[in-house]
């Protein structure tokens, strides 16, 4: 199965984006936005994992967890990445405790190379992606696509208290998440 660890969205960030996904989809047609409920804040893609391998990983994630406490985060920003080249991904970037993420996000790659998941080399650059391009978007549209985008920005800030392991079933229409496990960020 293919799995991934993300922060879901709060019901309150989730309408907001949703209003800007309603209002974006129709001007950039050359975007594929996502659907609302699967707005998300990846903290580590695993890709293709044995049945066998979840409970160990689950494991291993939880003991992993030192001191967990709640974080405060703000989608404040548009991000188009990469920054430079063929666009490819439409986001909301995240301000806020984003330290704490990050150390966060580093305890679960300690956990996931424990379990023989190769660690992930590129700098974390916590955002929730809301489109990605279908067709190759000309460099002359970012600015005009950041500053479309801006308008649903900065987005309510909101406490994550926990993130999931999701199962993410591909297909035609957009993908199908699942979730599997939930780890909790109170309480230590
Ligand atoms: P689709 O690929 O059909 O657009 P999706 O991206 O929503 O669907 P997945 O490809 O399963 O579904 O990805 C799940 C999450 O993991 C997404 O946040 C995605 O951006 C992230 N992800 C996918 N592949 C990678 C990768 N190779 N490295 C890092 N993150 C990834
Ligand atoms: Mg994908």
């Amino acid at each position: 199965m293919r799995l991934f660890l993300a922060i879901e969205l709060p019901e309150l960030s989730r309408h907001h984006f949703a209003v800007a996904l309603d209002n974006l989809r129709r001007p950039w047609t050359n975007i594929r936005w996502v659907n609302a409920a699967n707005l998300h804040l990846t903290l580590k893609f695993l890709g293709e994992v044995e049945d066998r391998a979840v409970a160990p990983l689950s494991d291993a994630i939880h003991q992993a967890l030192r001191s967990p406490e709640p974080l405060q985060l703000q989608p404040d920003h548009a991000e188009l990445l990469p920054p430079r080249g063929r666009l490819r991904v439409v986001a909301a970037g995240i301000s806020g405790e984003v330290e704490p993420l990050r150390m966060l996000v580093d305890q679960i790659e300690t956990a996931c190379t424990g379990c023989g998941f190769r660690r992930e080399h590129r700098p974390f650059r916590p955002h929730i992606t809301l489109g990605r391009t279908r067709v190759p978007v000309p460099s002359s549209s970012r600015g005009a696509l950041a500053n479309d985008l801006q308008a649903y920005l900065p987005a309510p800030s909101f406490t994550v208290t926990s993130f999931s392991l999701i199962e993410s079933h591909l297909g035609a229409g957009g993908s199908r998440y699942v979730r599997l496990a939930d780890f909790p960020l109170a309480g230590g």
